[in-house]
């Protein structure tokens, strides 16, 4: 990878069949996935899906029923949690409330029996890396919510482990300190170069932080790829209606000669299979003609203005299809509209199954 090291410690991820039951309920279904040396992986998915599980998993918390985990090649199912050289950050990021910020971040080394002159230059390397630097002497009481989650950082980095696992790390902070924190955490990876595996549920988050994400529902990898491929190119409609926002529209209808059909509209197609489809098209990719005209026809249900653009949300039979247009283009609640798809933006899923078809 192009991102700088600090030191050497090779720490590619590799979950192969993995496998977990609790009671007769699967939590994961044989996941099979490779996480590079240095690589920013996010999992990202709906509440259940099996995140977490795959977390504690990795770390050791949880054993799995069936498969193999290996870190830096080498197997570590029967390794303990506490020899796997990791470090987790979670989203409740206990700290020692009787420690100072210094003491809480030093407290991995202290367990460690690392003598005290180094623990405090360490201290003070891994807490000027979060800006926590000038609030070493204060407690945790003292602090903000981010700056707290900047100390579990600290904690979690001051001894440069192999692998981070972060399990939605930013959940318990506002959305604007969230923003910040994010953009923070990606400027600290590049730095440390340290392999990273980050639970989320938050699209956006994925998005902006990953170098490869991976979606998981049902205890099932639905698509991995790149933020930019999982973006342009979903594999079935519920990636499609995950990523996004708003997610994409889905409208059902039927393809035959040439053509999407749908009682309020259509669409020509390329080259598609004849039957039950499912039409995808972006919010961004729709744009407003006159009633009568462009692709499909409905009534505006509602008309919301953003500062930057509108957002519309047009009822086409008995589904509302989002447009997002200009900021001067709102329109009046049931005024008839017609919509346009751009030609070029469209995505075509099987009617039954779901999946993208080429
Ligand atoms: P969330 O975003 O809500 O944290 P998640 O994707 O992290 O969800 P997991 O915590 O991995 O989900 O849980 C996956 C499934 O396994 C859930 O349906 C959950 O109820 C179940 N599960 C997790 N731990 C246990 C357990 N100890 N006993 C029984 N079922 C469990």
């Amino acid at each position: 990878m192009r991102k700088r090291r600090r030191e050497t410690k090779m720490a590619t991820v590799e979950l192969e069949r993995l496998n977990k039951r609790f009671g007769g309920f699967t939590a994961l279904e044989s996941l099979d996935l490779t996480i590079a040396d240095g690589e920013f992986l996010v999992l990202l998915g709906p509440s259940g899906c099996g995140k977490s599980t795959t977390m504690r998993l990795v770390a050791g918390l949880e054993e799995p029923t069936g498969g193999e985990i290996r870190i830096g090649g080498r197997r570590v199912n029967d390794i303990p949690a506490r020899d796997r050289d990791l470090a987790m950050v979670f989203q409740s990021y206990a700290l020692y409330p009787h420690m100072t910020v210094g003491e809480n971040i030093g407290y991995p080394l202290k367990v460690r029996g690392i003598a005290k002159a180094e623990r405090q230059a360490q201290i003070r390397a891994a807490a000027e890396k979060v800006e926590m630097g000038h609030l070493l002497t204060r407690r945790p009481a003292e602090l903000s919510g981010g700056q707290r989650q900047r100390v579990a950082l600290a904690r979690a980095i001051v001894r440069t482990p192999r692998l981070f696992l972060m399990d939605e790390p930013l959940s318990n902070l506002d959305a604007k300190l969230r923003t910040v924190m994010r953009a923070e955490l990606k400027h600290l990876q590049r730095d440390l170069a340290t392999t990273t595996i980050y639970v989320t549920h938050d699209q956006v988050e994925a998005m902006t932080l990953a170098d490869r994400i991976v979606i998981l529902n049902a205890a099932k990898i639905q698509q991995q790829g790149t933020p930019q491929e999982i973006y342009d190119r979903p594999a079935n409609t519920f990636v499609a209606s995950f990523i996004g926002s708003p997610p994409m529209n889905l409208i059902e209808g039927t393809v035959a000669e040439g053509r999407f059909h749908h009682p309020d509209g259509g669409v020509a197609l390329a080259s598609a299979p004849q039957g039950p489809a499912v039409l995808g098209v972006r919010p961004e990719d729709v744009t407003l003609a006159a009633p009568g005209e462009g692709d499909f026809t409905g009534k505006v249900y509602s008309s919301e203005l953003l500062g930057d653009c509108t957002l519309l949300n047009v009822r086409v039979g008995d589904k509302l299809v989002a447009a997002k247009v200009g900021p001067q283009d709102g329109r009046d609640m049931d005024e008839p509209v017609g919509l346009r798809l751009a030609p070029g933006a469209l995505h075509l899923f099987d009617g039954e199954s779901g999946a993208r078809i080429e």
